[in-house]
């Protein structure tokens, strides 16, 4: 007998579905206006389709553009966009996460307060950048241990982190920023869905005999999630559709393990399920003729 099991939190977390509520309230509130997200509302193509499809469109910059409604992602943005968004004649909605806005309010504190801000996560990722803006750009950003070397003031150092970091990494290198520092303020803001969803994919992963990951491919947590089951040792795929899954992957494998990041709609994880159905129904080896059935369980 060969299951799927979907990990017990997977999927849209709290703040994603939010945003998109937000962003699918704002499109039918504005007839004849413009609305745009500064950058991607979310990191998943087929979410940015659908918004796309009711006339919420993403720009990367304010020129060259007609003023609109400015819907600020989840990620959150540097005020200093939002200041010049304001200044140019956008409307701004604010789609910030409140876990976000909770990082962002204690960079701005800890800077106010003279510490050194230090921000442990991917330099270039768009979170990130929006919590150094509430520093003022004068954050350092921790991605790896050889950054470290960029903290200059070493008596007052406060630390926040990315809210999608894995745990494993953010203890690692507030550990070596210990051994260096000497009053440190440390604020850990991975927030909760995070946390639950690398628990319940580390809890699969040890009963499942291959693990799918799904999720856009520059999406944080989505790539966490799949780092964090391959070290478990299980073979581990991160797939953004059910088009990328390979039958090979699948062969011999009796558990089939399914996990997904905060930001994948739950009709692209229905989707993968559906196809891995169909492809074991379909499948000409022995195995491929068995039953399939699958514990769904789709959570906040
Ligand atoms: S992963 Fe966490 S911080 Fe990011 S949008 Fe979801 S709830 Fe908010």
């Amino acid at each position: 007998m060969v299951k799927i099991i979907l990990a017990d939190k997977a999927g849209f977390c709290f703040g994603v579905k939010r945003a998109m509520s937000i962003a699918e309230e704002t499109a039918r509130n504005s007839y004849g206006k413009f609305v745009y997200t500064y950058g991607p509302l979310i990191h998943n193509p087929q979410a940015i389709s659908q918004l796309k499809s009711i006339g919420v469109n993403p720009i990367s910059n304010l020129d060259n553009v007609e003023p609109g409604k400015l819907i600020v992602r989840s990620h959150g943005l540097p005020p200093q966009i939002i200041d010049t968004a304001q200044k140019k004649g956008f409307e701004i909605i604010d789609a910030t996460c409140p876990f976000v806005r909770r990082a962002q309010d204690l960079a701005r504190m800890l800077l106010k307060e003279g510490y050194e801000v230090v921000v442990i996560g991917e330099a270039d990722h768009p979170e990130v950048i929006g919590i150094a803006g509430y520093a003022d750009g004068k954050a350092v950003i921790i991605e790896k241990e050889a950054d470290i070397a960029k903290i200059t003031k070493k008596k007052k150092i406060g630390i926040v982190t990315q809210t999608t970091q894995s745990m494993e990494a953010f203890k690692d290198l507030v550990a070596k920023i210990l051994e260096i520092g000497k009053e440190i303020h440390i604020f850990n803001t991975i927030c909760g869905a995070t946390q639950e969803r690398q628990t319940a994919t580390l809890k699969l992963a040890e009963n499942a005999d291959i693990m799918l990951i799904i999720g856009s491919k520059n999406s944080a947590n989505t790539t966490h999630l799949a780092q964090l089951s391959k070290k478990t040792g299980k073979p581990t795929y991160h797939i953004e559709t059910a088009r990328e899954i390979n039958p090979d992957w699948l062969k011999g494998r009796n558990v089939i393990g399914i996990s997904a990041g905060a930001s994948t709609p739950r009709s692209v994880i229905e989707d993968v399920i559906s196809h891995l159905e169909y492809m074991k129904a379909h499948a000409s080896d022995p195995a491929g003729s068995r039953l399939l059935y699958k514990e769904e369980v789709f959570n906040d």
